[in-house]
């Protein structure tokens, strides 16, 4: 007969970090930069506190356990608040993207069932228009104190923040129940078809937490202060929410001020020496501070993921200003984290100019993700670095269902990503595309980001975006979209030439169009459905 472990029964439940935190590491500060424009102090001890009486403030609006909260806010201590507040008594914090289309915010808290909306003030136009026709919503709570609230509007269960805490005692216990009971839910963006919602449990948020903490992952410690570009309604901010109340490390919160001189000004004052987000933010702070000669005090590493980071990217920053950078892969199916780019100890080695090469991939896997690469039969690809296939992944924190949707989205026991890539002998996987994004030139394939990669190194390019334009004889080549930098100067055929020696020569696109703006999703992610619509009619010179 097995022998059972003789260890204690403790469910991993969100509230344990936050209790944790409070308890272990109780002063250490959290700073936000408010929507109402001022600095706000608070610390982990007094943010447990709030959660705390922001759950009996859930239940006496009448919530129970399972109900969905939902959220339109930017990264800020009352936000945090109502993630512990909410997950923490039982209830399922649904963060909501306001950067979606109006229609889309409306169809996913209905979708989603949310019984109690909380919104920053300078969100509140939106919500105020969509609610009247969204019946599942109960309540609305502005996420502001009682001088801010708006004395004319049309909703009827309006709540002030700060009201509903205030009135609240404290002495309240955070409920233990099942591990596996929905902590979150995150919709994908949805730039094909409706978005999906995936529903984090307690036990695979708290494990994401762990992992994600790691070293060899985000390497969060509690001598830290990180600043989380990365928005809490995307993917919950890369799970740093959880993490950093892991660790007890200071937490600095931007809002909505995300352009470069501002987050610039926040990463100086508060001494902030790690921070995370998606390379088209990067663009802009690492433009604010090469346009004024500025350098950074105590701004040691980022993580950059959600799109292929470019190399130039990483170069510029650990050349130029000494972060380091460590490129990610994930997305909000896996809570979100997946791979990481970090060396092992047998390249300790090598030449600064080839770990560089492997760090630019977007890298090996942490331990509770595993994953594969399967040919369109479904066979898997050897680990060669040249085999590319369709990316698959297993592990606690990858759905298993989309909420809402009876279908499995799984194949053979594994989620398929929808990115293909390659693997090498030593695990390090590098994306491609996203399996929509591919080019098809004459059978054989295309890597967009490769193309993007490059040009992204051109001194004059600020954005540049590969997509599959029509051909007669090759079905499909490439051609480049590009954003000049500004008073820059260059031309179509320079830029091609740039090409020359980088790929190989079949591979260079076959035109460059340049634009003012490239569009995006409201993710920041290059929005490539879009430039094919733009451009689907485009006559190559080649054609
Ligand atoms: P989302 O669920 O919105 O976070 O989007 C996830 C998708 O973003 C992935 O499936 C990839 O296509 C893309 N993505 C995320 N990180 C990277 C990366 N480091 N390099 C390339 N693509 C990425």
């Amino acid at each position: 007969m097995s022998l059972m472990g003789q260890m204690m029964q403790m469910p991993l439940l969100i509230s344990s970090l936050l209790t944790h935190a409070a308890r272990h590491n109780g002063d250490t500060e959290i700073v936000s930069k408010r929507v109402e424009g001022d600095i706000h102090r608070t610390t982990w001890g007094e943010v447990e506190l709030r959660s705390r009486k922001l759950a009996q403030a859930l239940a006496r609006l009448g919530c129970e356990p399972g109900d969905r909260v939902g959220t339109l806010a930017w990264n800020g201590y009352r936000h945090l608040e109502i993630y512990y507040g909410v997950s923490g008594s039982g209830l399922v914090c649904h963060t909501i993207n306001p950067r979606l289309f109006p229609q889309q915010v409306a169809w996913i808290i209905n979708d989603a069932q949310d019984k109690v909306i909380f919104v920053d003030l300078n969100i509140f136009p939106l919500v105020e228009k969509l609610v009247p026709n969204l019946p599942c919503v109960k309540h609305v709570v502005l996420m502001c104190g009682r001088d801010d609230m708006p004395r004319d509007h049309s909703l009827p269960h309006l709540h002030c923040y700060e009201e509903l805490v205030e009135a609240e005692n404290g002495q309240y216990d955070w409920p233990t129940f099942d591990e596996n009971t929905a902590a979150s839910i995150c919709y994908t963006s949805g730039t094909t078809g409706n978005p999906k919602g995936a529903v984090y449990s307690h036990r695979s948020s708290v494990l994401h937490a762990f992992a994600s903490a790691l070293p060899d992952a985000m390497c969060i410690k509690a001598t830290d202060v990180i600043l989380p570009v990365v928005p809490m309604f995307h993917v919950n901010a890369w799970g740093i929410p959880y993490s950093t109340a892991l660790v007890g490390c200071k937490l600095v919160m931007p809002g909505h001020h995300l352009d470069g001189a501002s987050l610039y000004e926040l990463f100086e004052s508060e001494k902030v020496t790690m921070s995370a987000g998606v390379p088209t933010i990067w663009l802009g702070l690492l433009n604010h501070v090469k346009a004024n000669g500025l350098k950074f005090s105590t701004f040691k590493t980022t993580v950059i993921g959600g799109s292929a980071c470019p190399p130039s990217m990483i170069r510029t920053f650990e050349n130029d200003y000494g972060v380091e950078v460590v490129h990610a892969w994930g997305m909000t199916e896996l809570s979100p984290i997946g791979t990481l780019g970090r060396l092992k100890s047998k390249h300790s080695h090598l030449p600064a100019e080839e770990k560089q090469k492997i760090l630019e991939k977007q890298g090996k896997s942490v331990f509770g993700i595993d994953m594969r690469i399967v040919d369109g039969e479904g066979n898997p690809q050897p680990w060669n670095g040249v085999a590319t296939g369709d990316l698959e992944v297993r592990g606690h924190w990858v759905i298993s269902n989309y909420f809402n949707i009876d279908k499995s989205p799984l194949h053979d026991g594994w989620f398929p990503t929808g990115d293909v890539a390659t693997i090498d002998a030593d695990g390090y996987m590098q994306i491609t595309d996203r399996s929509k994004d591919v080019i098809k030139s004459g059978g054989e394939w295309i890597s967009s980001i490769e193309l993007e990669n490059v040009l992204m190194a051109h001194p004059a390019v600020h954005e540049a975006a590969a997509i599959a334009a029509h051909h007669p004889k090759w079905d499909e080549r490439p051609m480049m979209v590009v954003v000049k930098k500004p008073g820059a100067e260059v031309t179509r055929e320079e830029l091609l030439a740039f090409y020359k020696g980088k790929i190989p020569t079949w591979q260079t696109p076959d035109d460059v169009v340049f634009v003012d703006e490239l569009p995006h999703t409201a993710t920041g992610k290059l929005y490539k459905l879009k430039l094919r619509e733009m451009f689907k009619d485009h006559k190559l010179p080649t054609a």
